[in-house]
């Protein structure tokens, strides 16, 4: 799992809300996905879903 938008360099930590990745685990943040790349990743050609937040248990 990236912990960084691949296009924006934004901070995407496992509890983030924005981080969006793509079928094949392409990540960026929502802000690129719905502004830049129009819901369809630049590297595979797919479509976006919201990541699921990880809890971290320690
Ligand atoms: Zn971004
Ligand atoms: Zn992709």
């Amino acid at each position: 799992m990236r912990p960084v938008c691949e296009h924006c360099n934004k901070a995407l930590p496992n509890d983030s809300g924005e981080a969006m990745i793509c079928a094949y685990d392409c990540t960026f943040c929502r802000t690129c996905v719905e502004t830049i790349l129009k819901n369809k990743c630049p590297n595979c050609g797919g479509t976006f879903e919201k990541r699921p937040v990880k809890k971290t248990t320690s």
